[in-house]
């Protein structure tokens, strides 16, 4: 689709590209991934490069012509998040949110969820000095599982499909794992397992919070079940 068209965008990751340029690695509302240049953007001066920098969420031109990237033609702030760069924890969880979006979704095919998470997690971030937490972390990651299309089966055994007796969480099937069908799975405590359900029925703003114990527990079933089912390694959410 050769020529100009708009779209709102998340700046996932920034590159220094040639004298003064950059190439942006962007999460679209209406296109998915795009990478894009934004020319002369490191230029002292560039009123385009201060409102590219990595987790703004932006209004932009581009210019899509015969080559993979396409040129910024204009860009203008929605929400920089200024309060988040301020604080070293909401920074961290930000740059982290913006991470996963870029290893797991790398379609062109727009992914409304996946756009609006990224950009709630963002605000909650720059808003609510509470937010930055390990637990938020997770339901965020959670939440982009499934909005991917990999979310973990945890409503009964993914292999059974036996209802009680759930005491593990196996990464080859891609959920919870009866006390008959454990092989290959490790242990799942009933607060991990809530923990993640709970992440799942409620918005961002109201996901719940577990003993860091529970917490680590839902990071590896999330994390092994990407490497399982996506192929696509996360560093693991830290407290
Ligand atoms: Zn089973």
């Amino acid at each position: 689709m050769p020529g100009s068209f708009k779209t709102e965008a998340v700046v996932l990751r920034s590159i220094r590209y040639a004298e003064a340029d950059r190439i942006l690695h962007l999460y679209s509302a209406d296109h998915g991934r795009l990478g894009a240049v934004a020319k002369g953007a490191r230029r002292l001066r560039s009123r385009l490069g201060g409102r590219l920098e990595p987790m703004a969420r932006v209004n932009l031109v581009l210019h899509k012509g015969r080559g993979e990237l396409c040129t910024v033609t204009s860009a203008d702030t929605v929400h920089a998040h200024p309060a988040l760069r301020e604080r070293r924890a909401a920074l961290e969880r930000g740059v982290q949110a913006c991470e996963g979006v870029l290893r797991l979704l790398d379609s062109a095919e727009p992914n409304p969820a996946a756009y609006n998470l990224l950009c709630h997690q963002l605000g909650l971030l720059d808003s609510d000095p509470e937010a930055a937490t390990r637990a938020r972390a997770l339901a965020f990651r959670a939440k982009l599982l499934l909005a991917a299309g990999f979310a973990p089966e945890l409503a009964s055994c993914a292999t059974c499909g036996e209802q009680e007796h759930l005491t593990g969480f196996s990464p080859a099937a891609g959920g919870v794992a009866c006390s008959s069908c454990e092989a290959g799975s490790f242990p799942f405590g009933a607060d991990a397992h809530a923990f993640l359900v709970g992440s799942l029925a409620h918005p961002l703003s109201e996901a719940p919070e577990a003993p860091d114990r529970a917490l680590a527990q839902a990071d590896r079933a999330l994390g092994e079940t990407l490497e399982h089912h996506a192929h696509v390694r996360l560093p693991r959410v830290a407290a």
